[in-house]
Order: C-alpha cells, then sequence, then structure tokens
C-alpha cells in the first residue's frame, strides 16, 4: 500500500495524541490538532515561537524546569538519540497536566539533524473526572466556578469516610489548602483573574490526582483534598505535589506571568475524630503553614512546616 503525502498530513492532523516539530532553535514549526486539544493552545499561538517560551514548560517528577536544563528534544537533537519522559506540562489556562512524551530527531536525506518531533499523550484521568462532574452536577454537589466538589459533598464525603474509618479501621488523611495572600493578588488584577486562579488551582488538583481521591472547594480560597489508603509520609508527598504544581503553574494575563502559591495542613484521621476534630486539626496545621511563611506543608509529623 502505499499513501499519499496528503494522507500522511492527516493522519498526523488528526492523531488523538500531541505532535509537534521544531527546527534546531527549538522554534514550533508544526504543531497538530492532538496538541490543540492537550495544551489548549492553538497552532496559530505557538508556531514560530520557542517551545521554552512560557509555552509548554515542562517539569520534571521533581518540579525542575526542563526548558532551563534538561530538555528532552534538546539533548535528543544533540545525540540523536530517541527519549522517553514523564512530565507535567503547561496547560494554556494555568494548570498543569501530567503527559508522557516521546521525543526524537528529524534529519535531512543526508542524516543530519535539522529539528526534532515530540510525541505527548495526556495522562491525566480525564474520563473519571468528567463523570464526576457529572454526578456531582445532577445532585447539586458541584461548585460551578471551579467544577470541584461544594462544601456539602466534602462534609458528606468526610463523614462517609469516618465511619470507614470505625467499621474498618480504613485510613485517609486530609488536606487542608488555601491560597496565600489572595486578597492582596485580586485587590492588584481584579476579581475575574482571581477566578482565573482558583480555576487554574482546581484543574491542578483534578489533573493530577489519584482517581481514588478527591478535591473539593471548602469555601473562597479554601480547598480540601481527602486522600484515601496513605500513611503520613505519602500524605506528606501528595501535599508537597500539590504545592509544587501549584507554585510552578501561572497564567498569561497582559503580557505578564501571573503566578500564586498555597499553603497546606496535613493530617491523618485518628481513632475518636468527629469532622469537627479533624478539620480543626487540619486548619490548625495550615495556620503554621502560614506563620512558617507561607508556600510550604505541615503536618502532625513534621509539626513544622516543609
Ligand atoms: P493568607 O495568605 O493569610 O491566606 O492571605 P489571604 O489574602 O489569602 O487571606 P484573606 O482571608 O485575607 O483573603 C481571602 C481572599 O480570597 C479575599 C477574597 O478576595 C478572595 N476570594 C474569596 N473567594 C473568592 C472568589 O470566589 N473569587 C475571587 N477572585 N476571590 C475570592
Ligand atoms: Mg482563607
Ligand atoms: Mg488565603
Amino acid at each position: 500500500m502505499k499513501l499519499e503525502n496528503d494522507s500522511y498530513k492527516k493522519i498526523i492532523e488528526n492523531l488523538h495524541d500531541g505532535l509537534y516539530l521544531v527546527d534546531q532553535n527549538r522554534v514550533i514549526t508544526y504543531w497538530n490538532k492532538g496538541a490543540e486539544n492537550i495544551s489548549g493552545f492553538a497552532a496559530s499561538e505557538v508556531i514560530g515561537r520557542s517551545c521554552s517560551d512560557n509555552i509548554l514548560t515542562h517539569l520534571d517528577s521533581d518540579f525542575n524546569n526542563l526548558c532551563l536544563e534538561g530538555c528532552p528534544l534538546a539533548a535528543s537533537m544533540a545525540d540523536g538519540k530517541r527519549r522517553d519522559a514523564e512530565v507535567y506540562m503547561h496547560h494554556r489556562k494555568g494548570h498543569r497536566i501530567s503527559v508522557s512524551v516521546r521525543v526524537s530527531t528529524l534529519t535531512d536525506k543526508d542524516g543530519h539533524i535539522i529539528g526534532g518531533i515530540e510525541l505527548f499523550t495526556d495522562i491525566s484521568n480525564h474520563e473519571t473526572n468528567k463523570s464526576r462532574v457529572r454526578e456531582l452536577e445532577k445532585l447539586a454537589l458541584l461548585d460551578n466556578l471551579t467544577q470541584l466538589a461544594n462544601r456539602r459533598y466534602i462534609e458528606s464525603e468526610i463523614n462517609n469516610r469516618l465511619e470507614e474509618k470505625k467499621r474498618f479501621n480504613l485510613s485517609f488523611g486530609i488536606l487542608f489548602i488555601d491560597i496565600d495572600h489572595f486578597k492582596q493578588f485580586n485587590d492588584t488584577y481584579g476579581h475575574d483573574v482571581g477566578d482565573k486562579v482558583l480555576k487554574f488551582i482546581a484543574n491542578n488538583f483534578t489533573s493530577n490526582s489519584r482517581p481514588f481521591d478527591l478535591y473539593g472547594r471548602w469555601g473562597g480560597e479554601e480547598f480540601i483534598g481527602i486522600i484515601r489508603n496513605i500513611n503520613e509520609q505519602d500524605l506528606i508527598t501528595i501535599a508537597n505535589k500539590v504545592r509544587s504544581l501549584v507554585e510552578k503553574s501561572y497564567i498569561s494575563h497582559d503580557g505578564k506571568i501571573l503566578q500564586v502559591t498555597i499553603s497546606v495542613g496535613a493530617t491523618l484521621v485518628r481513632q475518636g475524630d468527629s469532622i469537627e476534630s479533624l478539620i480543626k486539626r487540619a486548619d490548625a496545621l495550615l495556620y503554621k503553614s502560614k506563620a512558617a511563611g507561607r508556600n510550604c506543608v505541615t503536618t502532625c509529623l513534621t509539626d513544622v512546616a516543609v
């Protein structure tokens, strides 16, 4: 079977996965529909720009910015080898999405490297999230702005988890999360921009959490994560992951990059806890994170911000 050039183009254009090409200076020369769908950036917004120019700004699993050092595409163009990696990509709306990437080189007919190609697959939990939103909407348990569970639903979920703890001794933890200096942010950039921040923070939670964990909006700029089947050390890791993802997220507004941070209080459930005692303890730990300078996590284990 012989395919015409146009047929190849159509196949590539309509791949479910994202695919883009860069030249030797890492300037984007091609961007398919899959890349548009996954990243939120239209081809017209990115073609001709460098991929490190506040577009994708990949982060590795330790949240280091790979565009500054360790870009897999640059490494492949330097040594000609293919590479696979799992990275956090910047979405146009601000949040981070988990993608697995495969990079390799483009060569001319003499074998000289003339650019790079990256194929990326979205590995966030979209299907779980979509059905969660539909369910919550039906039951009026959805926070409309952020598309997270609302306070009523968080309360009922915590009560369910407390019942499980009592009956089967199943452990869980909660993260009490509050945006830092958000009043000042709203005062500076306006309430509408503040709302965009609330949305991208919420998207960070849903795009990067395990399917059985639940994040909701407790009120205003406060969120609660209910983290199931967990020990204290892993709870700290998860808390620091969401904190780091928010710290490394941004939106572009009037040519400026806007960022915020969050503080977290994290605690495991204890025998005899009620919803009030559990949230009160998490809130007290959050307060310690605020007092320690914000953008940090405090747990009972650490008792100081980490
Ligand atoms: P801290 O670091 O101590 O938490 O300081 P803060 O400024 O974040 O805390 P404070 O409680 O003083 O202010 C919370 C701000 O959150 C005030 C309000 O403008 C903002 N906020 C609450 N709900 C919303 C909302 O739905 N949209 C927007 N844009 N802002 C909100
Ligand atoms: Mg608050
Ligand atoms: Mg706050």
